[in-house]
């Protein structure tokens, strides 16, 4: 999709590689797994300093986890990069089974509403006074930003609409 976009994408999996960053994608997946690695490759304390210092990230689903300052009932131990002043609550929606698509209206998103496909997906809980409200499915927040962060409940990467990605990159392109 960031290629699409006329980003230049790659792979991050160890710290040395996080150097001449413009944006990170934390993309879904199990956030239980991501938080051990993180830790486990040395990303953890990395990623909380460059978060801290304004660069821009987008998470969805599992990376909305990750990005969340707070987790509600979450498993014991596991931690979040944080920096998104919200409380989360991981596979809120239901199980796998319960996985499903939905049209959003998305702020700050033109061209009509967004097709959503929620993955055993996060929503979002409570939000700070900061963080904006992008879109809500079935009453529950699941799109926020606050200021260079970005995170969705669910995974716009799989339906070939570049839009999500798009505001991301206009994100990016804003801050520099
Ligand atoms: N349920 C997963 C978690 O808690 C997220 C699922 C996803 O990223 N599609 O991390």
């Amino acid at each position: 999709m960031l290629t699409e976009l006329g980003a230049h994408a790659y792979g991050i999996r160890r710290p040395t590689e996080l150097a001449h960053l413009d944006g990170l994608v934390i993309p879904g997946g199990e956030s239980t797994t991501m938080d051990k690695l993180v830790r486990a490759f040395d990303l953890y304390d990395p990623l909380r300093a460059l978060i801290a210092e304004g660069l821009p990230v987008y998470g969805s689903c599992a990376g909305m986890i990750m990005l969340a300052d707070r987790i509600a009932e979450p498993r014991p131990g596991q931690q979040t990069l944080g920096g998104l002043d919200v409380t989360v609550r991981r596979n809120a929606f239901g199980r796998q089974v319960d996985s499903f698509e939905e049209d959003l209206d998305f702020a700050g998103v033109d061209g009509g509403p967004v097709r959503a496909v929620f993955i055993r997906a996060p929503w979002v809980e409570e939000a700070g006074d900061g963080v904006q409200v992008l879109a809500r499915a079935a009453g529950r927040i699941v799109a926020v930003r606050q200021g260079p962060l970005l995170a969705t409940s669910f995974h716009p990467e799989v339906t070939g609409d570049t839009r999500v990605h798009e505001l991301f990159v206009d994100i990016i392109k804003d801050g520099s």
